[in-house]
């Protein structure tokens, strides 16, 4: 800025040369006496005199900080004066003080010829560290560290992971059996080892086999087996219970399949001579016979036995036949000679129905049947219920 404001005063005193001798004296109105110039002489310079100056001169140097001055005159005795702009710090080359460091910023000088010192920071140049070292290896399950070192001799210190276990595959230490957990392991490079369980297999039953059957009132029993280890498994099978078959005329309530019995059977309905309105049976009287064997002893020659009676109702139309059948054993017998019985039937209340003769013509030691029919009884609805044999020797 000074030099242009410089050069401007100096183009604008060239111009007024020109205009030096016709202009008026008045100051105020020449540009080139503003600020920077003086003019010692104005007031006594004729209107027509154009000046006509020197080179500049020199009055005082510039310093760095400090304007300095020139001059110049002119042949009337005018004199300009002019300032020179201070030159300003002219620095040499930067120059290190105080080296920085890693963590110290260091300092650097400048100097100018008049003496001035400028000073700076150099910043701190920070750690330069070298490779990480493994200070101490990481294993399976504790950090190891690693360091790196600066020129400076700073430290700085670093885990290094765990790497965690690896281990090798699953082998089994004990089988699992059907009821036993087993159990399998494996094994890291560290020794470290890590269990874990099979679980059992269970049972493999095959079919059931039925060991006891089951009946009406008691539970069977049936077992199976396991193919694996043989173990038996026992389990009940629950009684049947009856199969019953209702009650009729002549059996009890009973089970088709025992046989076993509840109750009484419910009897006929009806009168004796009659059909049972149940079933149809036919109703025949009960019978009750001598007891046999009946031993017998005509003398000392003949003898016999009668080993059985046996009795059967026969139908006619509404007539109901009773025939007696005995067997007999002669044990001593005279040629010729009949062995005769009276065969009586009585009701229940003793009263004789009817009577039959009996005789056994047979060989000695032989046995025989012989029968005879009951076929003109009174069949009295009531007395006829029960019926009543008897035998009496007769010769
Ligand atoms: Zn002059
Ligand atoms: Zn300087
Ligand atoms: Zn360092
Ligand atoms: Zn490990
Ligand atoms: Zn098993
Ligand atoms: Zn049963
Ligand atoms: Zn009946």
């Amino acid at each position: 800025m000074k030099r242009t404001t410089l050069l401007i005063p100096i183009l604008l005193g060239m111009i007024l040369l020109t205009a030096c001798g016709s202009q008026q004296t008045s100051d105020t109105s020449k540009p080139v006496s503003e600020q920077s110039l003086s003019t010692d002489a104005a007031d006594t310079i004729p209107v027509s005199h154009v000046h006509s100056f020197s080179e500049w001169t020199i009055i005082k140097n510039a310093t760095c900080t400090e304007p300095g001055e020139q001059e110049r005159l002119c042949s009337c005795g005018e004199k300009q004066t002019q300032k020179i702009a201070a030159t300003g710090h002219t620095f040499g080359k930067w120059t290190t003080v105080k080296d920085a460091t890693c963590t110290e910023p260091g300092e650097q000088e400048r100097l100018c010829s008049c003496g001035e010192k400028q000073t700076q920071a150099i910043a701190a140049t920070g750690h330069t560290f070298g490779e990480w070292t493994v200070v101490k290896d990481a294993t399976c399950t504790e950090n190891g560290e690693q360091e790196r070192v600066c020129i400076c001799g700073e430290k700085q210190t670093q885990p290094i992971v765990a790497t965690g276990h690896t281990f090798g595959e699953w082998k089994i230490a004990k089988h699992a059996t059907c009821t036993a957990t087993g159990e399998e392991e494996r094994v890291c490079i560290c020794g470290e080892k890590q269990t874990r369980t099979i679980a059992a297999k269970g049972h493999s039953f095959g079919e059931w086999t039925i060991v006891k059957k089951a009946n009406c009132i008691s539970e069977g029993a049936k077992e199976h087996k396991c193919s694996s280890c043989g173990y038996k498994e026992n389990e009940k099978i629950a009684a049947t219970g009856h199969n019953w078959k209702e009650a009729t005329c002549t059996k009890p309530k009973t089970c088709t399949v025992c046989g076993e019995t509840n109750g009484s059977a419910l009897g006929h309905t009806g009168n004796i001579g009659e059909k049972c309105s149940r079933c149809g049976q036919a109703l025949y009287p009960s019978v009750i016979l001598p007891k046999t064997p009946i031993n017998y002893n005509y003398g000392n020659l003949n003898s016999g036995v009668i080993n059985q009676i046996s009795y059967n109702f026969n139908e006619y139309g509404n007539l109901i036949i009773l025939e007696l059948t005995f067997n007999v054993t002669l044990t001593k017998h005279t040629p010729g000679f009949v062995s005769r019985f009276l065969v009586k039937l009585y009701d229940k209340n003793g009263i004789v129905l009817d009577s039959r003769f009996i005789e056994f013509s047979l060989g000695l030691n032989e046995t025989g049947i012989e029968s005879i029919i009951f076929s003109q009884v009174s069949w009295n609805k009531t007395n006829t219920t029960e019926l009543r044999v008897e035998i009496e020797e007769m010769d």
